[in-house]
């Protein structure tokens, strides 16, 4: 308990500033504590779907808020991207909720043992043994899944790249990181909690069926609420039947008031203690399929785009794609549009002129047409300069551990040469960054490859802790001038396409592996069937 009742024991004269120091502080720590909240829980009618609304009076300080898999990295790039979008407004959520009294929990799950050392995770280990009852079987019929990603034809793959919490999910000095159903039962003893406010991610998924997640903390007898303004389901997406992710969401949290636990709107909460400012500018607008310039959205075929603001009903969305900032007068979102061509979106939302949501952005390159292989393979060609992941002394290099030397006709490390789970058995396995310098010969008429990311390290744990990292920009040079380059690829997406003509009297073509902007860690990249045609 937190909640400041006893009476100072020190007797400052009353008129000293000091006593009235003290006493502002326990007079604002009480107000604080001591104001009940009542929540409005939200449930339906099983059979009709109709809403029930319930009012329930609790202290704060007997409310726990648990943060399930905030995670910095989601196989589905728009699962991605929409937890990024969450962040803002769970921020504040928890930065209320911390200051009402009540105990944060952050539980990241699978990367829980990334955070050894941290007190929030190192005072887990001192909880005393509480054995957890079982009150009551929870159980429900099947939850509605669309399949995690939310990209439409150009579907993601499942790989475990996370490694963290999100980075901008702020991590509180008091809370705690419980990842059992026996931790969090031991802290709800030891705190005498009583109700549970769920916040994160996926809500049919980890938040319902992590071992703190809801379902097992319901079954040990707490009062578990769903935020549902603060999640978001295992998303999917089909513009085809106006499915979004956004549609999916509403779906599952639906589902959850029928059969599995009230809900709670957390900002209305929040609001009605003054804990909520309703001109606070913390929803980006949504963008289904959501790529980034870091991941882009790669497509062969037109993509229907969707935009919303789910928390900012009635605002207009506006959008740009010639890379300016959105104003209330740029472009207004009407219905989902197809974009065809490699496009920059730049999107935001206004209310009378102002405002209203977080800039974003939607980043689509469109894949050029497969390139026919080439006469002759660099594999067989010398390079004139052949430079990769080390330090240069007196032109020689010195390559850094775990890399070597550029490889002909297998991965950087060896293996075979991976793009997009398809092997190929000609290229050059490189780390960027990395360049590759040839002489071009007279007949040489076009230079061909296709490049990406080398996934060899998702056949590990499916890339566990580390399949977020490789990010990579490659660039064709002819005589010093860039002639072609890639967006940043990054691991289990579509190798890029190079066709690129060479003009008459080149004299030299330099391939090169960039890293994008971020660090090289992870940077194995594959130039495939790459060469001259003829
Ligand atoms: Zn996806």
């Amino acid at each position: 308990m937190v909640c400041l009742t006893v009476k100072p024991r020190i007797n400052f004269p009353s008129s000293s500033p000091r006593f009235v120091a003290v006493a502002l502080a326990m007079l604002s720590v009480n107000l604080a504590c001591a104001a009940e909240m009542e929540l409005t829980l939200q449930t339906r009618d099983p059979a009709t779907g109709k809403i029930v609304l319930a009012k329930e009076k609790v202290d704060p300080a007997r409310v726990g808020v648990i943060a399930v898999d905030v995670w910095n990295f989601h196989w589905c790039k728009t699962a991605t991207v929409r937890v990024d979008a969450i962040v803002p407004r769970m921020n504040k959520a928890l930065d209320a909720a911390r200051a009402l009294g009540m105990t944060v929990m952050l539980c990241p799950s699978d990367v829980v043992d990334n955070y050894v050392g941290y007190p929030q995770r190192e005072a887990i280990f001192a909880l005393p043994k509480v054995p957890v009852p079982v009150v009551m079987e929870v159980t429900c019929p099947p939850v509605p899944d669309a399949g995690g990603c939310a990209c439409g034809r150009e579907r993601c793959a499942v790989n475990y790249g996370w490694d963290g919490m999100h980075p901008a999910l702020r991590i509180g000095d008091a809370d705690l990181m419980p990842d059992t159903q026996a931790d969090v039962y031991a802290i709800c003893k030891q705190r005498g909690l009583t109700h549970l406010i769920y916040v994160g991610f996926h809500t049919q998924v980890c938040l319902l069926g992590k071992p703190m997640g809801l379902r097992a903390m319901k079954s040990a007898g707490l009062q578990c609420v769903l935020a549902r303004d603060m999640t978001d389901a295992h998303p999917g997406y089909d513009p085809s039947r106006n499915f979004t992710p956004d549609l999916n969401t509403e779906q599952v949290v639906e589902h959850f008031e029928k059969h599995l636990s009230p809900t709670i709107s957390f900002q209305d909460e929040l609001a009605k203690l003054g804990k909520w400012d309703a001109t606070w500018v913390v929803d980006p607008v949504r963008v289904t399929p959501w790529g980034t310039r870091m991941r882009p959205h790669l497509f062969e075929e037109p993509v229907t785009v969707t935009l919303t603001a789910p928390w900012q009903p009635g605002a207009e969305i506006r959008y740009t794609t010639d890379g300016t900032s959105p104003t209330a007068k740029s472009t207004l979102y009407t219905k989902p549009f197809v974009v065809t061509e490699t496009t920059a979106l730049r999107v935001s939302a206004f209310r009378n002129e102002r405002a209203v949501c977080l800039e974003s952005e939607g980043s689509f390159a469109r894949m050029a047409p497969l390139p026919p292989l080439p006469d002759v393979f660099i594999g067989d060609l010398k390079p004139l300069r052949n430079v990769g992941f080390g330090h240069s002394y007196g032109g020689v290099m010195r390559y850094s551990g775990n890399t070597r030397p550029p490889q002909k006709d297998k991965s950087n490390l060896g293996q075979d040469l991976k793009i997009n789970r398809q092997v190929y058995p000609r290229g050059m396995g490189v780390h960027a960054p990395c360049e590759l310098l040839y002489e071009v010969k007279p007949e040489y008429k076009r230079f061909v490859a296709l490049a990406g990311a080398d996934e060899n390290l998702v056949s590990i744990s499916n890339g566990s802790n580390l399949a977020k990292y490789p990010s990579i920009v490659f660039k064709i040079f002819i005589d010093g001038k860039e002639a072609a380059a890639s967006p940043v690829m990054r691991i289990l997406c579509l190798a890029w396409r190079f066709n690129v003509a060479i003009p008459e009297g080149a004299k030299i073509i330099s391939l090169v592996a960039m890293d994008a902007g971020d660090g090289s860690r992870e940077d194995f990249a594959n130039w495939v069937n790459a060469g001259f045609v003829n």
